[in-house]
């Protein structure tokens, strides 16, 4: 079976096409601009040169006709005919309360999409317009919905709650739902099979990218994570602040004279990495800067570390012990010294390195010591593999 992944955004959109019979990527791409002048394809067939084409594309629906075109196409398409895709498999940022698992789309599941617009007002209806685009070009292949939110929803209510009033949590659905969950889960599925499927595992997954979250899986089942009710919650990011004192909001406002909307805008894209360095949100150029001395990009550096270590630490305790700590995604995929400095603060936990293994880059590797109590394993996180194995097995049911 052929499966189509598609990660729609509101001017952009990413696809891949995978053969369910190899987990093999057939073809990637990425359209950007719909909507706007200068709308733009790249077609990747998998080992041949990409293809570019710059052509009007005014919405969702005339930029996946022109994907299709490219599938098809004798010179650089990868099928013979779009009837060859068993499935679409849409990944959608939100499902709320509402979805702990993917789900084939259909009307309910589509209102229910809708329903979560307020929780991610930039990315739900950008996905909801992928799956109506598909259902209109392809009429009858089956839609599935993947969310990033559903890995998480097996998290007790001790953790997803917030302390403030009840009425809104009721009201206005104010509770932690967390993110990255399809990271999370892919890492989870291969970090069970490295530890030989044994039974009360103990998992702590570190996403650690632009975005970056943590989550605490016990059993395969997540028990607590540090994003939210958005993904503003948690550890210090490459433009988010993550964790703060919630009084220095109102603080500040007042002080600065911001709106609403202003404050978080700064909270969203001008804290984190990018803040405290005063360099840049890009991990290698603050991690150059402090090579060279750089006082600030050293500060903005030790923060994000301190703070992985310190939710390793709390995730510790939530699990019971740890098996193993996961690093995934571009910094804890690619970068060996800040596994080795988040490493460090778990040696009171009886983690033990191997700084040879621990130099690999993008590779599946258990870097622990032989006697380290603790395993650590970087495992390349493969979303897309992930939701078109979700959307396969749904369609196989
Ligand atoms: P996104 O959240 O946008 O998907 P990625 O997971 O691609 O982000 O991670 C991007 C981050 O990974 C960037 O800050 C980049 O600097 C960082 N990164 C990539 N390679 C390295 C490396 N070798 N060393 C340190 N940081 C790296």
């Amino acid at each position: 079976m052929k499966i189509l992944v598609l990660n729609c955004g509101s001017s952009s959109l990413k696809y891949q096409v995978f053969d369910m019979d190899t987990n093999e990527v057939l073809a990637k791409g990425l359209v950007e601009r719909i909507g706007i002048e200068g709308s733009n394809l790249k077609h990747t067939p998998s080992g041949k040169d990409s293809v570019k084409f710059e052509q009007p594309m005014e919405n969702h629906d005339v930029a996946i006709k022109l994907v299709m075109d490219c599938l098809v196409n004798p010179e650089y398409g990868v099928i013979k005919s779009v009837d060859e895709i068993g499935g679409v498999g849409h990944r959608v940022v939100h499902g709320g309360k509402y979805f702990s698992d993917s789900v084939v789309v259909n009307e309910e599941v589509k209102k229910i999409i809708k329903a979560c617009f307020d929780l991610a007002p930039l990315h739900n209806p950008a996905n909801l317009m992928g799956i109506e685009a598909c259902e209109k070009i392809m009429p009858g292949t089956p839609q599935v919905a993947v969310f990033d939110t559903a890995f998480h929803q097996s998290m007790p209510d001790k953790a997803f709650m917030y302390a403030l009033p009840y009425e809104y949590y009721e009201k206005l659905e104010v509770r932690k739902y967390g993110f990255h969950g399809t990271s999370h889960k892919y890492v989870t599925q291969r970090a069970l099979a490295m530890l030989g499927n044994k039974e009360d595992s103990k998992i702590i997954t570190c996403h650690l990218g632009n975005g970056s979250s943590l989550a605490a899986v016990k059993n395969g089942k997540v028990i607590d994570t540090t994003m939210g009710l958005t993904p503003l919650e948690g550890l210090v990011m490459g433009t988010r602040c993550g964790d703060i004192d919630p009084a220095i909001i109102p603080y500040v406002m007042n002080k600065e004279n911001l709106t609403a909307q202003e404050i978080d805008t700064v909270m969203n894209k001008k804290s984190g990495i990018l803040a405290i360095s005063g360099i840049s949100s890009d991990f290698r150029d603050v991690e150059d800067a402090m090579n060279k001395g750089n006082d600030r990009a050293r500060l903005a550096l030790d923060m994000f570390r301190y703070k992985v270590a310190k939710y390793i630490g709390e995730y510790y305790i939530a699990l019971g012990g740890c098996d193993a700590i996961v690093f995934t995604a571009g910094i804890g995929e690619n970068s060996a010294a800040h596994r080795e400095a988040i490493c460090k603060y778990c040696e009171c936990l009886g983690l033990k390195i191997d700084a040879e293994k621990n130099s690999v880059r993008g590779k599946e590797i258990d870097f622990a010591t032989e006697d380290s109590k603790i395993r650590a394993f970087v495992i390349p996180t493969n979303e897309e593999l992930m939701i078109a194995k979700d959307t396969k097995d749904l369609l196989d049911k």
